[in-house]
């Protein structure tokens, strides 16, 4: 694994970054390690997890439950946790249980923003299908609004390998292609580490993504080469450690529903 992330980088970035990441690993190592000889093995003292009461998965029939801690994006009635990118209020179209793009608002970003975190968001492509390759079921999920996890119809229908759907987009295609068919609910299980920055605005760490498609890894802790580009790989720019989270608009009539996500913290246990 760990030569397979290192090939694609050297493909990828310039032997700087390789150089950065490799100190990172070894850096994270050390951190891991200090957070475990901090306490003596099985002390008693040593700090409880918090007590989180789990969620309920989805059915194709209704959504689930986001575990205890979660903030919760979709309450299932409105989409007052978002707003246009164009500013104003978020105009796509909320429905009982799931709100769907409506083509050519806009992109919607949550309120709120998110750095670190675990999310998890439930979509599903219009049924029947229309288009076909990137016109087929297309939005994305744009995590601190840069970087895209592909959403597109992927079931039976051929992209370009880094732009089907849980794709990087642009970067890194998906280890298997778990698509369900167009019209029943898919799951994204997220979990992002955003990049970090030196006070000078040297990049620090890349940001990395591990995702579970459908329950599926597909994903594996892969570093970023940077922001999301179209036949460009523009390069990281020091920013906040927290963004709003957007939704793409592109004119497809995906569905949305259950997406919630829970912040994580870099504190040792
Ligand atoms: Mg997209």
């Amino acid at each position: 694994m760990a030569r397979r992330v290192i090939g694609t980088l050297v493909r990828l970035t310039s032997p700087a970054l390789v150089l950065i990441l490799t100190s990172f690993a070894f850096a994270n190592f050390a951190v891991a390690q200090e957070a475990i000889f901090k306490w003596t093995q099985h002390d008693r003292n040593r700090p409880q997890p918090p007590v989180v009461t789990s969620g309920e998965a989805s059915t194709q029939e209704r959504a689930g439950q986001p575990p205890s801690d979660a903030v919760v994006l979709y309450n299932g009635h409105d989409l007052s946790n978002w707003e246009s990118v164009k500013a104003g209020p978020a105009q796509w179209k909320p429905e009982a249980a799931y709100f769907e793009v409506a083509a050519g608002t806009g992109d919607i970003q949550t309120k709120q923003g998110f750095g670190d975190c675990q999310l998890h968001v439930e979509w599903a492509a219009p049924s029947p299908p229309h288009g076909e390759d990137q016109d087929r079921g297309n939005s994305g999920v744009f995590l601190m609004g840069l970087y895209e996890i592909q959403v597109l119809d992927s079931y039976q229908s051929k992209t370009y390998a880094d732009g089907q759907a849980a794709a990087v987009y642009g970067q890194y295609p998906p280890l298997v292609n778990a698509s369900r068919p167009p019209g029943e609910w898919q799951t994204y299980d997220i979990i992002w580490h955003g990049p970090r920055f030196e006070p000078n605005g040297n990049l620090l760490r890349p940001a990395y993504v591990t995702i579970l498609h459908n329950g599926v890894l597909v994903q594996d802790h892969v570093p970023l080469s940077g922001p999301t580009g179209h036949h460009i790989r523009p390069p990281y720019k020091p920013g906040p450690e927290k963004l709003p989270l957007r939704l793409q608009d592109h004119n497809h009539p995906v569905r949305f529903r259950n997406i919630w996500v829970r912040e994580l913290s870099e504190a040792g246990q």
